[in-house]
């Protein structure tokens, strides 16, 4: 027994305390991943040490078979794991061990509420790791000593896993790292040969570092009874002990898949898709991508953890390497493993190295693929539409090759359904589109009702000719990269002149030249009324119901986007709408018979309406209230 020198206490990250209390708390029925969560730890910690070991060897110190090791002792209710990794210095036992290391993680749990802590799922957005232990255990035990360092620089950590931890130094032969648990009274299950291997098979027959167990025999004597006194202990391994992606597809099922993607992702709920491909030829690569279920809590942080575990050669480089997925795809996780890079290829290389764009290319198709093929199934997709749309429309304006692609994978919503749902893709629009219809029509505005309830759609409902409803913030950025889908154009409903093509009979609009014609006198005295506030007056066919609309001129931008530069601080020049009216409407008539003073109110006040009928703001709202309130008590 060595002594333990150098002791001290210390108390955890508040952050650790929560996750702590948050954890155990609610994951009680899926109390086993505990076992998950430490293998994975060891099987990174060999992963490292072999990296370490391209170029010093000797860090290995002689033990260059890796392993994972797990024992157990049903009576006095332990289980050990054991590694052969890297292991930890003890300034990295109290880094790792006693705050939470993943970054925003900490930042996330700061921003919890009371209410929001008690939700289990919410754990499942962060990957639990270490602390997972204190799910079946009431102490746990670390010993550690970084390859390559003495054994005198051995480090003990000991925590009952509530307010604080002790470290102290030890003498440690072997490098690596030790965890003991011990288990908590209603816990002690886990002590079991059997269920310790069937859980090491469900959990980590993908990890390519073998994890052993003992198997203990004892001699028998003629008559076949065990002779006390012979056991002999030989270590066996339980698990597949391949990474997973460098076997072929056909022998992996989707159990399988399933595991290997909770242990990449750091997530807890199933992926939805994944793609599996083994390429070879003038690139050499194999990768296995993911769509996860859920979104991670920073999905949209700018420094949020994205991109692949990268492998070359099967040896891991590096998490998170960024530089193999586009940012629209930042959800997307999952493996890489190449021979086209070096092994000493560090992030700044990878930035410079061309080949990286060639598989980065490689990777957005494949990951396109995925997405077109889960959209087979539509529950499935709404469910990653509902998750990640907002980030897949970013596509369109990043990834201007694969525009047509990823229009293809958009959803919607639209007259057709009139549901804030996006649930229509481009495809069931171009199905329904009206005999002679050539573009595709659409309107956007801040929130589904703006865009439902809109002026603009009126003729287009009367004629039922569909129009995609865009409400989310981001989308008349995003209408503003897509020009086309399958050879049809979009055309923004409240932009620019209205032409309804083929739809309109010559007749229609001959009627609409002569009404036009009939109304230049008032359109000329509006005109006149209102002065530099609009670009231009027309009479319109757009309308039924409402009086008058603002249309932006064609290649201006819109509202949405106007009040989204003006958040942030963008100067805009003013832009000046044309107001159409509505000839066949009661208030329109009215203005026509109306003289001086109340011919200019009324004016104004069917301005005004439009304006705010799109989202926008007025300018002097008391001046139009009062207006309004004198017309009404006229
Ligand atoms: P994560 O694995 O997501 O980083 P964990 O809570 O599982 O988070 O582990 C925290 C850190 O502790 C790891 O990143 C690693 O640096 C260290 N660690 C945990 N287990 C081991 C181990 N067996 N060997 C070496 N380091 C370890
Ligand atoms: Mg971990």
């Amino acid at each position: 027994m060595t002594t333990a020198t150098h002791e001290e206490t210390l108390g955890f990250q508040t952050e650790v305390k929560q996750l702590l209390h948050l954890m155990i708390h609610s994951l009680y029925s899926n109390r086993e991943i505990f076992l998950r969560e430490l293998i994975s730890n060891a099987a990174d910690a060999c992963d490292k040490l072999r990296y370490e070991a391209l170029d010093n060897d000797a860090i290995f110190e002689g033990d260059s078979e890796l392993r994972i090791e797990i024992e157990h002792d049903q009576d006095a209710g332990t289980i050990t794991l054991r590694d052969n990794g890297i292991g930890m210095s003890r300034d990295e036992v109290i880094e790792n061990l006693g705050t939470i290391a993943r970054s925003g993680t900490s930042e996330f749990l700061k921003q919890l509420s009371g209410e929001q802590q008690k939700d289990a799922n919410l754990i499942g957005q962060f990957g639990v790791g270490f602390y997972s232990g204190f799910i079946v255990a009431d102490d746990i035990t670390v010993r550690t000593r970084k390859a390559g360092t003495d054994a005198s620089d051995g480090v003990e950590w000991r925590s009952r896993g509530e307010g604080e931890f002790s470290v102290a130094d030890i003498e440690l032969e072997r490098h690596g790292t030790e965890i003991v648990l011990h288990l908590k009274e209603d816990a002690r299950e886990f002590a079991d040969d059997f269920r310790l291997q069937s859980l090491v098979r469900k959990y980590s027959d993908h990890i390519d570092v073998p994890v052993r167990m003992p198997k203990v025999e004892k001699a028998r004597d003629e008559e076949g009874n065990e002779i006390e006194g012979s056991e002999t202990t030989t270590w066996e391994t339980v698990n597949e002990a391949t990474a997973l992606w460098v076997r072929p597809k056909s022998e992996i099922n989707d159990e399988e898949y399933k595991a290997f993607y909770k242990h990449v992702a750091h997530d807890f709920s199933d992926p939805l898709a994944w793609s599996h491909n083994k390429v070879e030829g003038k690139l050499e690569y194999t990768s296995l991508l993911f769509v996860p279920g859920r979104a991670p809590f920073d999905l949209y942080e700018r420094d949020g953890a994205r991109g692949v575990k990268l492998y070359v050669q099967r040896v891991f480089i590096m998490d998170d390497a960024e530089q193999f997925l586009p940012l629209y795809l930042r959800f997307v996780k999952g493996v890489l493993d190449t021979r086209d890079l070096s092994l000493n290829v560090s992030r700044e290389l990878l930035q410079q190295d061309p080949q990286v764009d060639k598989i980065k290319s490689a990777l957005t198709k494949r990951s396109l693929d995925m997405l077109k093929k889960l959209a087979k199934d539509n529950d499935a997709y709404q469910t990653f539409w509902n998750t990640f749309g907002s980030v897949l429309k970013e596509g369109p304006a990043e990834d201007h090759a694969n525009r047509e692609k990823i229009a293809g994978l958009l959803r919607f919503s639209s007259t057709h359904t009139d549901s804030a749902t996006q649930d229509q893709s481009l495809a069931d629009y171009i199905g329904r589109m009206k005999e002679g219809q050539e573009k595709i029509y659409y309107i956007v505005a801040d929130g589904f009702n703006a865009t439902k309830n809109s002026p603009h759609l009126e003729i287009f409902r009367k004629k039922g000719i569909e129009v995609l409803l865009l409400h989310d913030r981001i989308d008349e950025w995003l209408m503003s990269h897509l020009t086309e889908f399958e050879g049809k154009a979009f055309v923004d409903v409240a932009k620019g002149d209205l032409d309804l093509g083929e739809v309109e009979d010559e007749e229609e609009k001959k009627a609409q030249e002569e009404t036009a014609k009939a109304k230049e006198d008032l359109v000329k005295r509006v005109k006149e009324a209102l002065g530099e506030t609009v670009q231009e007056v027309k009479v319109t066919h757009r309308l039924t119901d409402s009086p008058a609309c603002v249309v932006l001129p064609e290649h201006e931008m819109g509202y949405q986007m106007r009040r989204i530069m003006e958040a942030a601080g963008q100067p805009l020049p003013e832009v000046k709408p044309i107001l159409e009216l509505n000839p066949e409407h009661a208030l329109v008539a009215r203005l026509e018979s109306a003289e001086g003073e109340g011919f200019e109110d009324l004016a104004r006040i069917l301005l005004d309406q439009a304006v705010i009928a799109e989202g926008g703001h007025l300018d002097d709202p008391a001046a139009y209230v009062k207006r309004l309130n004198t017309l009404l008590s006229a």
